[in-house]
């Protein structure tokens, strides 16, 4: 654990006390500040009770004597309204601020040359962040992996020198923190989400663009219009990273060989399955170049390339049987996620539905000839097999079970090379599951109960 002491001897308010919140509490008072905290939830004030930690509704507390808000990056702070805690905080003249500005203040006064690489992008941050942390570790160094994936900031250890931060940043995250500046700062892609949050697509990426304005080394992904803008207006030292782009100074993807500045390849990411489609090779080509401006050779960025387990629930390889390999893409909710799968394989037994999002699976039809057959599940079986009517075979499936064990008799028929049992979603989970991730296991555990 970190403990936060910028705010020794003072009082602080905290609002939201969920994961990370808890732990921003519990950091706090360890490096000496008084926190008084409020969650709506009474299971997370029971929890944080338990922590020590004073819980009492901000509501109608004294904010004169508190020096700071701390609020969770869950809570809206400017869209679409701003959270009632945030009007008192301003009526009181007091800074907002999250959990990774406090991180920030910590490693400024402790380690401030010490390694801090924070990630953003509307897509691709927890596998960016999770293979530059895998690269780090597998090359020996002292590295510590957390904010938007796994572990709260503040649950890690603490800055040190030589001691590496990998850290994953939402834009909420971004908005709390407003002296953040890394060492290395990645923007991986900007495209629409979030918008209900942020207004408009200028603010959005207006807050995607702080974390590199901030950082000493930038790297970014100059595939779409936001982010190239952004590093066409970037001053200081930056790496661009192209894959659809591909006249770009910087480094470059081409037929999954990973290129440099000189024309020099520097990794075949072509046969490496946790590493599959275009979208990956972006993330990995932003990870070679985080890791080569941290000093790691070449020799050791290709063989850590080749043991990346890649992250549970996005295109995870959970078995092979003969010639048929499942794939859990569970993560995919939307129809852009599963195009990216969908473009990954061939042979498809395509696994699909849960509970539809606006929109179907209609932009997906030019990679219908993929498919050998779907298996439709969940609430939007109707509305899929009207898409997929008269274009891809499909059977009515109902549920997970039917569908994987369906799925593996009619690949394990087929004549193709490698046929893919997909679970490719394209829609929430709700109706069927508490989660995707839990989809996800249950697909793993049905596939391990039929390989053995
Ligand atoms: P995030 O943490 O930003 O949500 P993940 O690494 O968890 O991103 O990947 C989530 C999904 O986003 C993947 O399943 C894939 O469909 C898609 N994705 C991953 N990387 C990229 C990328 N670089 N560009 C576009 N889409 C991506």
């Amino acid at each position: 654990m970190t403990p936060a002491t910028t705010f020794a001897g003072r009082t602080v308010a905290l609002f939201g006390l969920g994961g990370s919140g808890l732990a921003t509490a519990v950091s706090l008072q360890a490096g000496g500040a008084r926190v008084v905290a409020w969650d709506d939830s009474t299971e997370s004030q029971a929890k944080a009770r338990e922590q020590g930690v004073t819980v009492e509704d901000l509501r109608s507390a004294d904010w004169s004597g508190f020096a700071a808000l701390i609020l969770a990056p869950g809570v809206p702070l400017t869209h679409p309204v701003p959270h009632w805690s945030v009007g008192l905080a301003e009526a009181a003249g007091i800074e907002i601020i999250g959990d990774v500005e406090l991180f920030c203040r910590e490693r400024a006064k402790t380690a401030p040359d010490a390694p801090f690489v924070a990630i953003t992008g509307t897509n691709g941050k927890s596998t960016t962040t999770a293979l530059i942390a895998h690269i780090l570790a597998k090359a020996g160094r002292d590295v510590q992996m957390g904010g938007n994936i796994g572990t709260a900031i503040l649950s890690l250890e603490a800055p040190a020198p030589g001691r590496c931060h990998v850290i994953e940043l939402s834009s909420f995250q971004i908005d709390l923190t407003p002296s953040l500046a890394p060492s290395i700062g990645v923007l991986l892609n900007i495209t629409p989400d979030h918008l209900d949050r942020h207004g408009t697509m200028e603010n959005y990426a207006a807050i995607k663009a702080r974390l590199v304005h901030g950082s000493t080394l930038t790297v970014i992904g100059v595939d779409d219009e936001p982010s190239r803008s952004i590093a066409d207006r970037h001053r200081g030292a930056l790496v661009r990273i192209g894959v659809a782009v591909q006249d770009v100074d910087g480094l470059i993807v081409r037929d999954g060989i990973v290129i440099g500045r000189s024309g020099e390849g520097i990794a075949d990411i072509s046969g490496i399955g946790s590493l599959r489609g275009a979208h990956n090779w972006q993330n990995a080509a932003v990870a070679i170049a985080v890791v080569q401006a941290l000093g790691v050779t070449g020799d050791e960025i290709v063989s850590a390339l080749k043991t990346f387990p890649g992250l549970p629930h996005r295109m995870e390889q959970v078995g092979r049987r003969e010639r048929v390999l499942f794939v859990n893409d569970s993560k995919a909710t939307n129809a852009d996620s599963t195009e990216k799968a969908l473009t990954a394989f061939r042979d498809i037994h395509w696994i699909l539905g849960g509970k539809p999002k606006e929109g179907g699976i209609d932009l997906l039809e030019p990679l219908f000839d993929r498919v050998a057959h779907a298996y439709l599940i969940g609430a939007a079986s109707e509305a899929f097999a009207k898409t997929l009517e008269g274009r891809v075979p499909y059977t009515r499936c109902g549920t997970l079970d039917v569908a994987t064990k369906e799925a593996a008799e009619a690949a394990a028929r087929s004549e193709a090379p490698e046929p893919v049992v997909l679970l490719s979603p394209a829609c929430a989970s709700y109706d069927q599951f508490k989660s995707f991730e839990d989809r996800g296991d249950q697909f793993r555990a049905l596939v391990r109960g039929l390989i053995g």
